[in-house]
């Protein structure tokens, strides 16, 4: 409970709109302080939080000035730097605030060597996603994410310390793949049905359409990724060729059947549904922000083959062949799947 209760420091902190004598005196002595030895225990307690406090927190653009570009959740619900890690990595100016990078619609940002060809189309990507934002005269605005009214409980902390990894078979089903943490983090995201799908956002008071982009339904985590025909179709196809006959509604499902799974194939399985979700994502996405056709089934299926053998350069040769030995044939994708609309 400490924690908890300390953690809301932190917040005040980190949030404009409190002001103070404390406030002032904290950052004056400690902000710009990176001598550790000097750090009274009470900032070294507090440091220690930050990290746990920005995992619960987003950010609304105003002025730009104390949101950090890379590491605070302004554009998504994961930070930049790992959404785009690889140009994390390689940029000059770790801690920037949002008011120094974007300047007049463009991206300021230097970086300490050349961009391979990937790291280049990640900048365009990143220039693509950064678009519709731009720094305005207000103030930047700050969101508790565990609360209904973005405003941070000591409670909601408490409740998250105290469930956080014990009680949440995902947990450990999530969080041991050998794939990146971007990936891991947006894995939890859809677990936790926090990933910004449209019914997230109309919670938060969008206003855009609220429609599925390949039907009639509200898009929410559970309909996009499993329930969706666009997708369950491709589910059906994966599962039946292994003999699961099983149809998955959301994540829990899917996080019991990796359960079941796990002592037969290992983590094949979840790599393999983890490669499904992201290319559905990334799909998805292609068409809502960039006006993209709908993909067909091998296309997807395409993606998805693509993005293993992107993978695969992190495992062991014990996991490569694990994984590629579950490989799906995808000349049998056409027909499969025509079957399954005729049915
Ligand atoms: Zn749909």
């Amino acid at each position: 409970m400490n924690d908890a209760l300390l953690a809301k420091w932190m917040w005040k902190l980190k949030n404009p709109s409190f002001e103070g004598w404390w406030k002032d005196i904290l950052m004056s002595k400690y902000a710009h302080c990176i001598n550790r030895k000097r750090w009274s225990s009470f900032w070294c307690k507090l440091k220690k939080l930050e990290q746990m406090v920005n995992i619960h927190c987003s950010f609304e653009l105003g002025d730009g000035r104390s949101i950090r570009f890379w590491h605070d959740k302004w554009v998504d619900q994961i930070p930049l730097k790992i959404s785009f890690s690889s140009l994390y990595k390689i940029s000059d100016n770790h801690d920037a605030k949002v008011l120094d990078v974007l300047i007049g619609g463009k991206l300021n940002i230097s970086f300490n060597r050349h961009c391979s060809r990937m790291q280049y189309l990640d900048f365009l990507e990143l220039q693509d996603r950064l678009q519709s934002f731009s720094c305005s005269n207000g103030a930047d605005r700050i969101r508790w994410d565990m609360g209904s009214k973005g405003m941070f409980t000591s409670k909601t902390l408490y409740c998250w310390l105290d469930d956080r990894g014990v009680s949440d078979v995902a947990y450990g089903c999530i969080w041991k793949l050998k794939l990146s943490i971007k990936i891991k983090v947006f894995l939890w995201l859809v677990y936790k049905r926090r990933l910004l799908t449209r019914d997230v956002l109309m919670a938060k008071g969008w206003q855009g359409d609220v429609i599925c982009c390949y039907c009639h339904h509200l898009e929410s985590a559970d309909h996009l990724f499993f329930q969706c025909s666009q997708h369950r179709r491709l589910w059906q196809w994966f599962l039946n060729r292994f003999d699961f006959h099983i149809r998955l509604h959301n994540m829990n499902d899917l996080i019991a059947f990796f359960n079941v799974t796990h002592k037969y194939w290992g983590p094949a399985v979840q790599i393999w549904c983890s490669a499904f979700l992201w290319i559905f994502w990334k799909c998805r996405n292609e068409i809502t922000f960039h006006k993209g056709k709908v993909p067909s089934y091998r296309n997807m299926g395409s993606k998805v083959l693509a993005l293993i053998l992107y993978w695969s350069d992190l495992w062991d040769v014990g996991l490569k062949e694990q994984v590629f030995s579950l490989s799906p044939d995808l000349q049998e994708l056409p027909i499969q799947l025509m079957d399954a609309v005729e049915e």
